[in-house]
This record gives structure tokens, sequence and C-alpha cells, in this order.
């Protein structure tokens, strides 16, 4: 199949505090396949990184490169970073960025690389490149480039369908950005004004999925010369989301208020997964399946950016601790059933 979906791993080495705590590793790679083991299971991938593994610095050029390539032949694209709270989302992704810290994830070099083409392209076409950053918490879409003034609360906005069967947020902050530093000084204000709640789990634990799209308009220059300018303009969009924590609500011991927020972003969660094993299925597809995008708001925000003719991968982040083995197992299954 032409696989619009693509599944990679992504095991972290043990950290300082598990090292502490006396943890010892639970997970193996097979060498030179994209193979997992831990316990008994055994499961396959389309790519896996980290452990005995490739290392995770060939993340970016494997998985998402292509993707960035395909945003600039005018396809809509989605890097999705899954798993439970501190197995690595946010270090993956890099959505902590601001400009001067660690450039290692994968959000500064996809930055890097997009200003990179498109000077690379500066003569055959006029690009006009977007930025947006929101978060879905608790079932509602808030704006974190919003700087207005959020007395007596943060007011949601609302999704929308246009005409050709897209998507978009009513309202929404969408500046232009002309430079690398521009857009990181973006996610820096967006990431700093994310909602979090702390949890005994992690204080920093991340309730919502948190969602960063570029949008590129290109207008091709050569392409007036053959008089064929209404068709002229291609447009683009790259969706790099750092999703909630997948851990399940009875392990974050949380009161009934933090259940709830649980129970939400495991709707967004199941929706996905439900999405992603519905457009993975060859032969639903073919029949025209249904594909049920509706369930959930961060599956409605994606619908056009999963499946169709865009390019998905799913990072799958995982901690080898022992004593994260439960997680661990939950986040490789749902990454399997996705592929
Ligand atoms: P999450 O966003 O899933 O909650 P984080 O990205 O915050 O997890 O990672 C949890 C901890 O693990 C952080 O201290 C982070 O620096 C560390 N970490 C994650 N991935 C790696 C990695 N590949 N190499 C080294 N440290 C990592
Ligand atoms: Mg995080």
């Amino acid at each position: 199949m032409d696989d619009c979906v693509h599944v990679a791993v992504n095991i972290r080495p043990l950290i300082t505090p598990e090292l502490m705590a006396g943890c010892s590793d639970c997970i193996t790679a097979t060498p030179s396949e994209p193979q997992v083991q831990i316990g008994t299971h055994s499961f396959t991938y389309d790519y896996v990184y980290g452990c005995s593994a490739k290392p995770f610095s060939n993340i970016y050029k494997e998985c998402v490169d292509p993707l960035v390539n395909a945003f600039f032949q005018g396809f809509n694209a989605t890097v999705l970073a899954y798993g439970q709270t501190g197995s690595g989302k946010t270090y993956t992704m890099g959505t902590n960025y601001t400009g001067q810290n660690d450039s290692t994830g994968i959000i500064p070099q996809v930055m890097d690389s997009i200003f990179k083409k498109k000077e690379t392209m500066k003569d055959t076409a006029d690009f006009l490149i977007r930025v947006s950053f929101i978060e879905i918490f608790k079932e509602e879409v808030f704006d974190l480039l919003d700087t207005k003034p959020v007395i007596p609360a943060r007011v949601p906005i609302q999704i929308r369908e246009t005409g050709s069967g897209g998507v978009s947020l009513a309202g929404v902050t969408e500046p232009e950005v002309c430079s690398k530093e521009e857009m990181a000084s973006f996610l820096a204000r967006g990431s700093a004004s994310r909602a979090t709640a702390s949890t005994n789990m992690n204080s920093q634990s991340s309730r919502s999925h948190a969602i960063f799209t570029i949008t590129m308009e290109q207008k091709r220059n050569s392409g007036a010369a053959k008089g064929d300018i209404c068709n002229d303009i291609l447009c683009s969009k790259l969706h790099l989301v750092d999703l909630a924590g997948s851990e399940r609500a009875k392990r974050t011991g949380a009161d009934g208020l933090r259940l709830k927020e649980g129970i939400h972003i495991n709707r967004g969660l199941l929706s996905l997964g439900n999405v992603i094993s519905a457009l993975g299925d060859e032969k639903k597809r073919k029949e025209g399946g249904h594909v049920p995008y509706r369930d959930s708001k961060l599956t409605r925000l994606l619908q056009d950016s999963l499946g169709g003719n865009s390019k998905t991968i799913m990072i799958a982040c995982v901690s080898p601790a022992d004593t994260n083995a439960e997680e661990t197992i939950n986040t490789l299954k749902y990454a399997n059933r996705a592929r």
C-alpha cells in the first residue's frame, strides 16, 4: 500500500531520576530491524530509534524531511508525538525550543529546512509563510498566540469546515513569518502560555494536545509565463503535534477534576487511534469505508492533513524503565495498531 501513515518508535535513554531509583532497562531493539522486544512481546514498525537501534539524531532526516519536501510540493503533512508523560514527546518534537537552547528536536530542524529551501527557490517562487499555535484542552481549542488579556477566562475558538473539505479555525492568530528566528519566537511565546496542570506523575505534565501549524502559499513565477496564473498558487499545511500524555487517568491519582481532563484527553487519543487504524486498513479504504474524524476536536482539526493525499508520521515515545513497562506496552500496542 502507499502508506500515508508511517510509524516510528523512539526509545529514550534511562534518565537520572530513573537511574537513582534503581530502574533497569526492560526494552530491547533488534539492531538491523525496526523491531522492539519487551517481556514476551515483539513489535515491528517502520522505524525504531534509541537503545541499540539507530540514533535519535537520524529521526529528522529519515522521518520528517520527506514530509517537509512533500509540504513544498503542496501536500499537507502531520508529525505526531505520542506517549506517556515523561517519555520524551517534547524532547523529540523540540516544542520548548526558544531559538537559543538545544536544537536537536524536530521543530527547530523543520524551521531550518523550510527557510533554507525557501532561499534556494526564491527565484522561481514567492512564498507566504504563516504560523499558528493552538492547544486542545478538555475538548476545547485555545489560541496560544492570542495576546488579548484572558479575563475572566480564555475563550475557546471554533473549528470551521471550508467548502473544499478543508478545516480552519475561526479567528485564530496567524502571523506571517519571514525568518527562522521569527518563527521560533512564536513557538516560544505559545509554549510559555500553554496550560499545564500538575499531577503526581510529573509536575510539568501536559494535559493538552499542542499543535504548531505552518501554512505556506507558493506562487510559482515560472508558471506565469505559461499563462496559467489562476492555478498558480499552491497551499499546504504542516502540523507538528505534541500530544497529551497517554497514561491512564487512574495512574495519575488525580482528583475528580483532573480525572475529567483525563477522560477528555483520552477521547482525542482514542479517536486518533481509530482514524489512523481506519486509514491503514486497506480494505476499508478501498470500499470507501468510514474514517471517524468527527469523534474528537483533535481528529476534526487534523482531518484534511491525515489520510488522503497527506503524509503522516507518528512517533511513539517510550521510556525503557521497568517501572514504566505497563505504559510502554500500551504505547507500543497503540503504535502497532496505527501501522
Ligand atoms: P514528555 O514531553 O513526553 O512528558 P519530555 O520530553 O519532557 O517528556 O522528556 C522527559 C525527560 O526525558 C526530560 O528530562 C528529557 O530531557 C529527557 N529525554 C527525553 N528524550 C530524551 C532523549 N532522547 N535523550 C536524552 N534525554 C531525553
Ligand atoms: Mg511534554
